[in-house]
């Protein structure tokens, strides 16, 4: 069976007293972790969470990568830079990018791409807004986002984690049920089978609203191969036991 992935994303919270600590906490609770276990910290905090995390279990995550590769593009952080610190994931089209910086499909799917490129492995988003769900277009919705990333990226798509992230479980505290996770990472899965013969092995992540109580239980479903974790995983206690829940 594939190990679970459990990947932290701290969005725009921390200072370095507090990553230090809370870093640190992770990393004496952490008693010889069954699952893979990230952290996508702010990139300013980089080399910091680098020097920390060195010779440790925990690998490291951007929270963006840009779509180009260098050049005149101010504000925007490249592969090749993320790489130079060590990072092994890099999250990709996060509903909080898709909604406040205007990213499309097609520039999720290059920016997946430009990971790749890197030897960095996106971890992809993908997730209907509470409209869409009403409106019953969730597997519309995640097909087509997904689609994109498949299109551009070939038989790579083979390289990539995928995190089905509903937006109206994004930091509200609203869980999608197990069951209904499930139903949405079948489809995500048969998607995927459907473009490359080693779709088995992509990880599929559960997002929005993970916690310490219902991690089990998401985590039990037969197409949820890990989680994606806002606010839970900025409490150390929170996250080890999740962390516990994937072994
Ligand atoms: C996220 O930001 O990817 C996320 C899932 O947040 P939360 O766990 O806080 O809902």
């Amino acid at each position: 069976m594939m190990k679970k992935l459990i990947a932290g994303n701290w969005k725009m919270n921390g200072s370095l007293a507090a990553n230090d600590k809370l870093l640190k906490d992770i990393l004496a609770g952490l008693s010889q972790a069954s699952c893979q276990v990230a952290v996508g910290v702010p990139a300013v905090y980089l080399a910091q969470c680098q020097a920390l995390l060195a010779s440790t279990e925990i690998d490291l995550a951007s929270q963006d990568i840009s779509a180009h590769e260098g050049g005149a593009y101010t504000g925007e952080i490249s592969g090749a830079m993320l790489k130079e610190f060590g990072v092994r994931f890099a999250i990709v089209g996060h509903s909080e990018r898709r909604q406040y910086h205007g990213e499309t499909d097609e520039v999720v799917a290059v920016k997946a791409q430009r990971a790749l490129g890197c030897g960095i492995t996106p971890i992809v988003c993908v997730g209907e807004t509470l409209t869409e769900r009403e409106a019953g277009q969730t597997g519309e919705v995640v097909k087509r986002q997904l689609a994109a990333v498949i299109h551009t990226n070939g038989h790579c798509i083979s390289e990539v984690v995928v995190a089905y992230e509903p937006v109206w479980a994004i930091g509200t505290g609203k869980t999608a049920t197990p069951e209904m996770a499930q139903q949405v990472h079948a489809v995500l899965r048969a998607q995927l089978k459907a473009a490359s013969e080693h779709a088995d092995r992509i990880k599929l992540l559960y997002g929005g609203s993970m916690n310490a109580a219902n991690a089990a239980s998401l985590l039990a479903q037969p197409d949820i191969d890990g989680g994606l974790i806002g606010g839970a995983a900025l409490k150390a206690q929170d996250f080890l036991t999740i962390i516990a829940a994937a072994a």
